[in-house]
């Protein structure tokens, strides 16, 4: 989850780390570090807490290079501190390391190292790393590829790597399993990095290395390695995300611009997944005879990308009758699924590097059930590995708490259901147009919802921001929409809050609400409309303030103390409209309470270790 960039050319490398690392901040942030080659030396400082800190302390050093690598830190092994903080260094200071990711043995490797005389200043897993290289280095004096190769075999766990060997000046070497990592190339030089938004200021064509792979990084070229030390062949990609995307453009935070963002990216989503007025999937590959075997679908994600796979089984066994389990990543890959080789396993996840739902990809793939990946970043490690993948048009995402992905995930779980279900024969020609019809007009929506709330809400966060708890009910799909509220609220506000089903709440919870204790009630299906306003009602008699979202003229004077009006819309689409001013309450309220909003404490962005 942290952030590695890397650069070696003609250009100061100082600047481009810490410029790459502010890019990246958003997948770690305790500590960070840099290390920079400088006349045949290699000055490594480092500083606990945010970027801004370590900045402070390059900037006092003057410190200039044209080769280095840069870390900023989200702690697995050993506390936030200046000392376990990256980069991490070698006995004798030949190896220097920047590391994603968990080596999982390394208390064995340490002990190993140790009785070969090594001993260590921190509590990483990544000194291990470091040392291991040097002992190899030194042991076959066979160079540096021989020294990872033999390395990345004897490690077990995740890791990408950023490495510098003292005595090879010109080079940055790289290598990976299961960690994400992009090297970019352009006529100043080479690039690493951990994600996209890092290298978009300087350049958009990137190689991927795959995993188990290695490379060394020159000022004018790459060259890959396979694990026998082979040189491999790669292909220059050019990635399409602009620049703008990835700079808050005026907004206080990426969160707000994101949201803003989304009747746009919502569009964009949802022009590539059609043609002609008709859903067209032939961009993820799937034929229509693989549609009609489906003989069930597993959607596996994590966070909020549940929260759409919940919607997602709601609509698909709705419109495609076809029976869907939704599992949390990192219970599905420990709970021994049984899963049908007639199934279909739909993976959701932004960053397509989620190493849970990485895990759970690649259980299904060897149990033989076909798998989908719902993704936003192109070239990711389960966009790669999918049998098929179907890409949301996000952009990228850099606030810590989802909104324009979110959404995106929502439209091309629309588009499934909607596909299944006209293959499959369970919708008519009438309904399939309704849907289409009203699907086209979600942008404007979701567009009329942030101009005609934007004030109201602000104004209700702040009353709202001094809460202690909350609560968020809704049935079926709403029910959906508010484990995404609920999270979105405590994951950036820090006020505790449950997603409850509303009718069960009586089953329990009830009993937690008192007087003045905030429930949020949205109520868009017609068909329980009635069922969860006497949900509601049973809360306010026992003291609940209820704040309703509902479609406009819905009548609920009985209970609401605040009502949020949506426009009314399909009932398969409510959800991307609920979600609209559910983020907005949450951002407001974190705002008003002075947190970071983007960064939320010991939260980040893509979880790509277990
Ligand atoms: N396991 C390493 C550490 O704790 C790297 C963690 C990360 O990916 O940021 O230092």
């Amino acid at each position: 989850m942290c952030g590695i960039v890397g650069y070696n050319g003609n250009k100061d490398c100082v600047e481009i780390l810490l410029d790459g690392l502010s890019k990246l901040e958003y997948r770690g942030y305790d500590s960070a570090g840099i290390a920079v080659r400088k006349d045949g030396n290699i000055e490594v400082v480092k500083e606990k807490g945010k970027l801004a800190n370590l900045r402070e302390k390059v900037e006092k050093k003057k410190m200039t290079g044209n080769c280095g690598i840069g870390h900023t830190r989200w702690a697995t092994h050993g506390e936030p501190s200046e000392n376990n903080a990256h980069p991490h260094i070698s006995n004798d200071g030949s190896v220097t390391v920047v590391h994603n990711g968990i080596i999982e043995n390394y208390q064995e490797l340490r002990a190993k190292l140790e009785r070969h005389g090594y001993t260590f200043y921190s509590e990483t897993d990544t000194e291990i790393v470091a040392n291991l290289l040097d002992y190899y280095y030194k042991k076959y004096k066979l160079g540096p590829i021989d020294a990872i190769a033999k390395t990345m075999v004897r490690v077990r766990g995740s890791y990408a790597l950023g490495i510098l060997f003292e005595e090879y000046p010109d080079d940055i070497w790289v290598a990976r399993k299961d960690s994400p990592m992009i090297i970019g190339t352009d006529k100043d030089g080479s690039y690493i990095a951990s994600d996209v938004p890092a290298l978009l200021k300087y350049t958009n064509q990137v190689y991927y290395i795959d995993n188990l792979e290695m490379a060394c990084l020159k000022k004018d070229s790459v060259t890959f390695y396979d694990l026998n030390g082979d040189e491999i062949k790669k292909e220059l990609k050019t990635i399409e995300w602009d620049i703008a995307s990835a700079e808050k453009e005026g907004y206080e935070h990426f969160m707000i611009k994101e949201i803003h963002e989304q009747p746009e990216v919502i569009g964009k989503t949802l022009n590539s997944l059609m043609v002609d007025d008709k859903i067209d999937l032939s961009k993820v590959g799937l034929s229509e005879k693989e549609i009609k075997d489906i003989s069930q679908i597993y959607i596996i994600a994590c966070g909020s990308a549940y929260h759409v796979g919940v919607c997602a089984q709601y609509i698909l066994e709705d419109l495609a009758k076809i029976p869907v389990r939704v599992d949390v990543a990192s219970e599905f890959r420990y709970r021994k699924p049984i899963l049908d080789k007639k199934g279909l396993a739909i993976v959701i996840s932004q960053s397509g590097e989620t190493a849970d739902t990485l895990a759970a990809l690649r259980e299904c793939k060897e149990m033989g059930v076909k798998t989908l990946g719902i993704i936003n970043v192109v070239g990711s490690s389960i966009a790669r590995e999918a049998d098929h993948v179907l890409y949301t048009l996000a952009g990228p995402e850099i606030a810590v708490a989802t909104t324009k992905a979110y959404s995106t995930q929502l439209i091309a779980s629309y588009a499934l259901a909607l596909e299944f279900a006209k293959v499959r024969g369970t919708i008519d020609n009438k309904e399939y147009n309704e849907i289409i019809n009203e699907l086209k007009t979600i942008p404007e929506k979701v567009q009329s919802i942030i101009d005609k709330e934007i004030d109201d809400i602000q104004k209700l966060a702040s009353k709202l921001c001094n809460l202690d708890d909350a609560f968020f009910i809704g049935r079926n799909l709403d029910y959906a929409i508010a484990l995404e509220g609920s999270l979105k609220l405590k994951e950036i506000s820090y006020i505790h809050s449950e997603a409850y089903a509303a009718g069960e709440l009586k089953h329990g919870t009830i009993s937690l609400i008192e007087d003045n204790t905030l429930v949020i009630g949205l109520a868009t299906q017609e068909e329980i409309f009635e069922k969860t306003i006497s949900n509601m009602v049973e809360v306010k008699s026992r003291g609940a303030y209820v704040v309703c979202v509902v479609p406009e003229g819905s009548d609920v004077s009985k209970v609401s103390e605040y009502t949020i009006e949506i426009p009314k819309t399909n009932k398969y689409l409510y959800s991307s409209l609920v979600v609209i001013p559910l983020q907005l309450l949450s951002y407001y309220i974190s705002c008003a309470k002075g947190l970071d909003v983007d960064k939320p404490r010991n939260l980040a962005k893509s979880v790509t270790v277990e």
